[in-house]
C-alpha cells in the first residue's frame, strides 16, 4: 500500500498504544461503534488496519491470464485517534496507561500497557511467550 510522502514521520516520533492483534472500538466514521481486530499497525502514519472494517471497494482491471478483473473489498487504514483499545480483562473500551508490571510467562517486570478502568495489564497478543 502506498503511503503518502507528507504523511511520513520520523520513526522515533511514532508511538502508538495499539498493536497488531488488539481488539479496538471505532469511535468515528461509517464504522462507528463497531469492534474489530487490528490486522496491521502503521505507527509511521498513526493508523491501524482493522479486519473487516473501513472497507473500500477497489476495482481491479484484468491483467492477462493471471489476474481476474472485478471488485475487491479491502480494509483501509483508520486513524488511531478514532479508535479505542478494548481491555482484554474487563472488555471495556479504555484509555491506556503505562506501568512497570510483571508480565509474560516469566513474570519479568516490563513496561506494560495498563487499562485505566480496571487497572489490569492489557494482554499483548503479539508478544512471544
Ligand atoms: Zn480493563
Amino acid at each position: 500500500m502506498a503511503i503518502k510522502e507528507k504523511e511520513k514521520k520520523p520513526l522515533h516520533l511514532a508511538k502508538m498504544n495499539i498493536k497488531k492483534g488488539d481488539t479496538v472500538l471505532v469511535t468515528t466514521g461509517k464504522d462507528k461503534g463497531k469492534r474489530g481486530t487490528v490486522s496491521r499497525a502503521l505507527p509511521q502514519v498513526n493508523k491501524v488496519i482493522i479486519e473487516g472494517l473501513n472497507i473500500a471497494k477497489k476495482h481491479i482491471k484484468p491483467k492477462g491470464q493471471t489476474r481476474q478483473g472485478g471488485v475487491i473489498e479491502k480494509a483501509m487504514p483508520i486513524q488511531v485517534s478514532n479508535t479505542m483499545l478494548i481491555c482484554t480483562e474487563c472488555g471495556e473500551p479504555t484509555r491506556v496507561g503505562h506501568e512497570r508490571r510483571p508480565v509474560g510467562a516469566d513474570q519479568k517486570v516490563r513496561v506494560a500497557r495498563v487499562c485505566k478502568k480496571c487497572h489490569k495489564v492489557i494482554e499483548d497478543r503479539t508478544r512471544k511467550e
